[in-house]
């Protein structure tokens, strides 16, 4: 049996992959709804810093993994006295914060944005070096864009601050606004041996910090792909990471490539995988686990992802928006199954397959229509 922390999307998906491999499952959630907990032969909903189910979920695992990476290390570091834990907890440490996760990469030589730390809001100053426009984030406990802050100028100075004062949330992180070109991805997988696997580089689409679109292969020249996976690939190496890694980048006008963060675990840009590629992200997470030979990485076919956020699912999630999207050659729909429509919330996604990769791009945009919002999601303003 092995153990996931986190019950959301991505555990259920693992918990599918887990399942196809003979595996059974233990799932530990606080929310009794989460999608993976359904899916699971041990279900345990409470609290992650509750000890009496850390016990019982310990005892019926052999293995265990996280589907996100906002649970506590402290739990992480429990089971690790037993059983494998992949990626290790000194690893969901440091990448679990922005600080640690920056500062562990530009100690290696990789390229990030500059950035200072924040720990008081009144210390809240540009530098030269990082200059408006800026971004300041939360350290910890951010994700789809929550917990960041625009500071466009320095009128802007004083309202961040206040924002930060309600918050709470301390340390933060200021960061360079990076006017990429490109936002893309590369999963990694490294297994225990360190036998490694670099699926496409592939190109995202964000709207208000949350990833819309994803398209496969990204659509820049060979070599830019290849810097990408490389870099990717040479992140995971240097952390000596063993488990799925999502790997984010900004693709500069000039060609240079920067790390915006970095996830230990299958990623969202990386679920074209289920459908596309031999191996899924959510299988090799599976074997790297469990200790099994990494899987090919091959991508079949082109491939476009678009999520289901909030009330999209309203629009194509029954009915006669659902009927045309099943009916649509080429369409993989994948419905998350949880209760509560929330905005922004991811409740499913789509990955359209095509031989031409127009089509699949069409077929997107297509849907893009029927949700209501023609045309590409809109970058963050320069
Ligand atoms: P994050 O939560 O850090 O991944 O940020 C969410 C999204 O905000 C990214 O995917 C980008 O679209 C945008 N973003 C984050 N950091 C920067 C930056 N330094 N410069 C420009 N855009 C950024």
């Amino acid at each position: 049996m092995i153990g996931v922390l986190g019950g959301g999307q991505l555990g259920a998906m693992f918990a599918m992959a887990a399942r196809r491999l003979g595996y059974r499952l233990a799932v530990w959630d606080p929310d009794p709804d989460a999608p993976a907990l359904k899916l699971a032969d041990l279900a345990l909903s409470a609290p992650l810093s509750d000890p009496t189910p850390l016990k019982t979920f310990a005892d019926a695992i052999e293995a265990a993994t996280y589907e996100w990476e906002n649970i506590p290390v402290a739990v992480c570091e429990t089971l690790a006295q037993r059983i494998p834990v992949r990626p290790a907890p000194q690893i969901l440490r440091v990448l679990q914060n922005r600080l640690e996760q920056k500062t562990f990469l530009t100690s290696r030589g990789f390229p990030v944005a500059p950035f200072r730390a924040v720990s008081f809001p009144d210390r809240l100053v540009v530098p030269q070096d990082i200059g408006f426009p800026c971004l300041c984030k939360t350290a910890t406990a951010g994700y789809d864009g929550k917990g960041q802050w625009r500071v466009s100028g320095p009128n802007d100075i004083r309202p961040v601050r206040e924002e930060l004062r309600r918050q709470g949330h301390s340390p933060w992180v200021l960061e360079q606004f990076l006017s990429f070109e490109k936002e893309l991805s590369v999963v990694v997988v490294r297994a225990a041996d360190g036998d490694r696997r670099i699926y496409p580089t592939v190109e995202n689409l964000h709207e208000s910090g949350i990833l819309r679109m994803t398209r496969a292969p990204a659509q820049v020249d060979p070599g830019t792909a290849e810097r990408a996976a490389t870099l990717a690939g040479s992140v995971v190496e240097a952390m000596e990471g063993v488990g799925v890694f999502c790997v984010e980048l900004f693709l500069m006008p000039d060609g240079r490539l920067f790390i915006n963060e970095m996830a230990p675990r299958p990623h969202n840009s990386g679920h074209y995988t289920l459908d596309a590629c031999t191996v899924s992200q959510f299988e090799q997470q599976v074997r790297a686990v469990c200790g099994l030979p990494l899987g090919e990485v091959r991508l079949l076919c082109p491939a476009v992802m678009v999520n289901l956020l909030g009330e999209d699912l309203i629009k194509v999630g029954s009915g006669e928006g659902l009927a045309n999207l099943l009916r649509t050659p080429g369409a993989a729909v994948h419905l998350y199954g949880k209760k509560s429509v929330r905005p922004g919330r991811k409740m499913g996604h789509v990955t359209f397959l095509s031989e031409k990769p127009d089509a699949a791009w069409e077929a997107a945009l297509a849907l893009r229509r029927a949700l209501g919002r023609p045309g590409l999601p809109q970058a963050p303003p320069r």
